[in-house]
């Protein structure tokens, strides 16, 4: 065996596809029943500077272009070598997917709103929501030839084998060893990790990350000596429902919908004192998740009345008003009350607090100025009863805290001297890499699929 992928993710199968269309023979491990890692619950947007379908929908773009974005988006935080080797691969990544079939929507390449916002189109993903299983499917398309073929076997489970200090092939949980001059961790982030998260991430944990993100491939990498690079950068994706029972994971698929510039907000957003702390047309996500670190557990609620509840586009991704409605003291979170006072001793919010700032809101519409924070879109007093309360937690979709890797993806210990042997892609080198304590659109999945491009064929030289 040439290469051992331990990981059969985004970043795992490119790299697995390269090194065999390098000649390699490649042993992909995977400790799931199947191949994809976080791609089936992924919104699978991908983004590149400069590539066929931008320039069939005449968008001027190139990787210098994409970089200032990141570098504006990410304040300079992520790791500029590893960015940039990102980067000029990144177009290459989109035209080996629509090479392969893979169907965009023809509303992209677009800008997207749920993260800071790029400026010029370069985000692509497939029609159906999530887009992730579309990616997965072409990915499956290329890998199948390799593994018909018989240059890349897929099997599961792993730990890491050593001659010395130098990481020299696995072993399975059945006691199976396969050697090779290369081992790359490719097993994604930590996300559904409770205990190494708070570690490492330090913040309260409700998450939709992929089950799979357990953290094996760092605590394999840190086992064999490895230093950590992304500490202390993280940032919740802004809002989500609380999970509900004894479930770790919230369902992604139905989280409210806070991006202003998707849905002009109706309600206002308060804390569990009451108070408000943003103003919720803030167009820019990444201020609101910024400012959303900044209050009590992270939690916030979006408060409204019957008239927003009936007025606004909906609320939470997929609920019509009466779906709401249906919700309310069921579903947990999601809270309806005859008065203000009512609502904020079953939703958990301050009884004071909640009607004082309703009240001020109120005026600020009546006035049509928002002296504390400057809202401008002041469709409506929030005066009309039944009134409504949805709770909001931080969301956890990746993890920033990953291995350190030079930009020959070989993993570093924390003196900087090279793990022989030893290799990463993918979220297990941990997100702020590229992004900083920033989302940058497409800077996960399409970051993934061009290291393990780049991998893949250097292993395979
Ligand atoms: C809800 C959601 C939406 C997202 N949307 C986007 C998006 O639109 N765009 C974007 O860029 N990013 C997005 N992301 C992030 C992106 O999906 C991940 O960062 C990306 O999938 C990481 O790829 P990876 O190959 O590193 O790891 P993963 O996709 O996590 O795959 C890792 C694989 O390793 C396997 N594994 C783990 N431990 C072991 C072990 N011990 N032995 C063997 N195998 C092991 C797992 O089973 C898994 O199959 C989203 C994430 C989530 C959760």
């Amino acid at each position: 065996m040439d290469v051992v992928v331990v990981g059969a993710g985004p970043g795992g199968i490119a790299c697995a596809i390269s090194a065999a269309e390098g000649g390699a023979r490649v042993l992909l491990l995977d400790k799931a029943g199947d191949i994809g890692g976080a791609l089936p619950y992924s919104g699978g947007h991908l983004s590149a500077g400069g590539f066929s379908a931008q320039r069939a929908a005449g968008i001027i773009d190139d990787v210098e272009a994409h970089w200032a974005d990141v570098r504006r988006i990410s304040r300079g935080a992520g790791r500029e070598d590893l960015t940039l080797l990102s980067l000029r691969e990144q177009p290459a990544v989109l035209e080996w997917l629509l090479a392969a079939g893979f169907e965009i929507d023809p509303a992209t390449p677009r800008i997207v709103h749920g993260h800071e916002q790029y400026r010029i189109p370069r985000t692509v993903h497939a029609g159906q929501t999530p887009g992730g299983p579309a990616v997965l499917a072409v990915l499956r398309r290329l890998l199948e030839p390799q593994v018909a073929g018989g240059a890349v076997t897929v099997e599961c489970g792993v730990r890491l084998l050593f001659t010395g200090e130098a990481v020299t092939g696995v072993e399975d949980t059945t006691g199976r060893r396969w050697h090779a001059p290369a081992v790359v961790l490719a097993t994604g982030g930590f996300g559904y990790d409770p205990e190494l998260f708070a570690e490492l991430e330090g913040a309260p944990l409700t998450t939709s990350a992929a089950p799979t993100s357990t953290g094996d491939g760092l605590r394999m990498g840190l086992a064999a000596g490895a230093g950590l690079q992304g500490l202390g950068k993280y940032i919740p994706t802004f809002g989500g429902l609380p999970p509900e029972g004894d479930d770790l994971r919230v369902d992604w698929s139905h989280r409210p919908q806070l991006v202003a510039p998707e849905r002009p907000p109706w309600e206002i957003y308060v804390d569990r004192s009451g108070a408000r702390w943003v103003a919720e047309d803030e167009p820019s996500i990444d201020r609101k998740e910024r400012a959303l670190t900044g209050i009590d557990r992270m939690t916030f609620w979006m408060v409204f009345d019957a008239r927003g509840a009936r007025e606004s586009q909906p609320m939470v991704h997929g609920w019509s008003p009466e779906d709401l409605d249906a919700a309310c003291g069921k579903r947990r979170g999601v809270h309806r009350a005859a008065s203000l006072r009512e609502l904020a001793s079953v939703a958990g919010i301050d009884p004071a607090g909640l009607p004082a700032s309703v009240a001020r809101y109120n005026d600020f519409v009546a006035r049509g100025v928002d002296s504390d924070f400057g809202r401008a879109h002041l469709p409506a007093p929030v005066a009309r009863a039944p009134y409504y309360a949805i709770e909001n937690h931080p969301v956890t979709l990746i993890t920033f805290t990953g291995l350190d890797v030079d930009t020959a993806l070989r993993v570093r210990r924390r003196d900087g001297t090279v793990i022989e042997g030893l290799y990463a892609v993918g979220e297990v080198i941990g997100a702020a890499a590229v992004n900083g304590n920033a989302f940058c659109s497409g800077m996960c999945l399409t970051p993934a699929l061009a290291f393990g491009r780049i991998l893949g064929r250097a292993l395979s030289d």
